[in-house]
Formats: C-alpha cells, structure tokens, sequence
C-alpha cells in the first residue's frame, strides 16, 4: 500500500515536488503514516467509525505493519470476507479518495464525508454479494451487462422510459508532441425525442484517454441534472468507461473518484443508464469534443 500509493512525501523525496502539508489538517507533513492514522482528521474517522479504533496506540510501528496487524486481528476474529474487514479497507480507500477531493477538486475537507463514503462502499459491497456468488458458482465467463437489443449497457437507477433523454458523450485526448503534456476534451450532444437540447465541446484536464471519457460522461450528466431532464440514457463507445462505472469501487485508481461521482450524480436522475455505443453513434460528440482539443 505505502509504495502503491502516490502520497506526496514520496514524490518530493523522487524530487517531484509540490507542497507537503497534509491537506487535512493543514498541520503536520502528509507521510502515508500520518495521512491514514495519525492526522486528527483519520483519527476522528477510526474513533467515530463502527470499527471505534483509537489510534493513539501502536504508533511507533509503520503505517504498512500497523494495517498487517489490524486485518490480522480481524482475519482471525471473524475470517477474511467479513463486515469488520471491509469497513477497514473501505476506511482506508475513503481517507485516499477524501484526500484526492481536496487536492484536485477542492472540496472542503470534512470527516463526515469520509466516514459517509465509506459506508457506501461497505453498502456497495454488501448489495453485489448476491450478484458476486452466482457469477462465482457460474463457470462460464459472463459479462454482467444487460443487452437492450444489442447495446450493452449498465443502470445505474430506475427503469427506462422511451421520453429518456439521449446523451452521448466522447472525451478527445492526445500528448502535446513537442511541449510533451496531454491535452484533452469532451464533446456532446443532448437530446430529448427529436429535439436536441444544447450541444457543445470544452477543454478538460485527463491524464489519459479512458479519464477524457469517464470525466466527458460525469461533466454532461452533471449538466443535464441541472436542466429539466427526469431520465437519461447515456452513450459512449469507451469500454473502459462503462466497465469502470459497473465495477466501482474495484476500478482503476485513476478513474474512482470520477466513477463516484458519475454514481452519486445518477442518483438524481429517476433513470440513469449508460450504454456502450458504437464510434459511429458518437461521431458528433467526437468533432466537438476533437475540435475544443485543438482549438485554445
Ligand atoms: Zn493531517
């Protein structure tokens, strides 16, 4: 975990600098000891969480044994799938994520959030068990999708009525070739029966393509949440981005944060579904989205 994560000592140490102060606390510097356990801010969450950890205690040991010794601990008091050992790492991940709000998105920091955000993922968890256990006892590999037709999609609330508004989206990413940084867009078009709602294209910030298209997704859904639209069915041609919307929180670290987002705000819809499309169906979305990339 403490090599996994990014935490920003070890950037500075690699000489990749940055500030240092936990973003937390805004007090003692943000080693992975100090931003899981010992920030205040961690404490409040392990004292106040079901789990009512004290954290005062062991504090000599590293932030890496002391982990070993508490999923130990539970390991044996209550074997390896239980409740018990999924609020710890839910905990864990939902300080990581916290953390990350307040860095790139300027959240405010709050404790409450954490401990919110990680009984989600313990509710999460818990309601895929059923799910989980037959895909387990079945042998052959099988996508969970649900096929419309042909289209693959995934629902994430309600039931889908034919007034849906359509919503495709395409992120544009490519490396600046001299100046070597990416630079990245997302397009869409909105429409609602044969009567297209705005369409438009902006400039975003991605890493790499698959976060242009998960973050093209989360943009637009959360502007059709502000616009008089009750359902909406979403379409990209990304793989990566619907699967990572399914399987969150087991997507990549990369993309949590934004597939979080994009699950909060299907909540707001009464229907919210994303559907894997093909290139063709995107093609508008994709020359705004190519033409906001390279215009600026
Ligand atoms: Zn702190």
């Amino acid at each position: 975990m403490n090599n996994a994560l990014a935490i920003k000592e070890n950037l500075r140490r690699r000489g990749m600098g940055g500030e240092t102060v936990c973003v937390l606390c805004d007090h003692a510097m943000e080693s992975s000891s100090h931003l899981f356990r010992d920030c205040i801010v961690a404490a409040h969450v392990w004292r106040s969480s079901s789990l009512g950890v004290s954290t005062t205690t062991n504090t000599h040991l590293q932030l890496r044994d002391w982990i070993k010794n508490f999923l130990n601990f539970l390991w044996k008091e209550d074997g390896r799938g239980s409740i018990r050992v999924l609020t710890f790492v839910a905990i864990l991940w939902s300080i990581w994520l916290h953390r990350n709000s307040v860095i790139f998105r300027h959240s405010t920091r709050n404790p409450e959030l954490i401990l919110q955000m990680a009984r989600q993922f313990g509710e999460q968890w818990m309601n895929a068990a059923p799910l989980r256990n037959k895909m387990k006892m079945s042998s052959k590999r099988h996508s969970i999708m649900q096929h419309d037709g042909d289209e693959e999609h995934v629902i994430l609330k309600g039931v889908g009525h034919d007034h849906d508004a359509i919503l495709v989206t395409d992120g544009a990413w490519k490396m600046h070739k001299k100046k070597k940084y990416p630079r990245a867009a997302a397009g869409w078009v909105l429409k609602k029966g044969s009567i297209l709602i705005p369409k438009d294209g902006v400039r975003i910030e991605a890493t790499n393509p698959s976060q242009a298209e998960v973050k093209a997704i989360y943009m637009w859904l959360s502007y059709a949440s502000q616009q008089d639209v009750q359902g909406v069915r979403v379409y990209t041609d990304c793989v990566e981005a619907i699967t990572s919307i399914r399987d969150f929180p087991h997507c990549i670290i990369e993309l949590a944060t934004l597939c979080s987002d994009i699950r909060r705000m299907a909540d707001k819809f009464r229907h919210c579904s994303i559907y894997k499309c093909t290139r063709e169906r995107v093609k508008e979305a994709h020359v705004l989205a190519t033409h906001a990339r390279q215009s600026g």
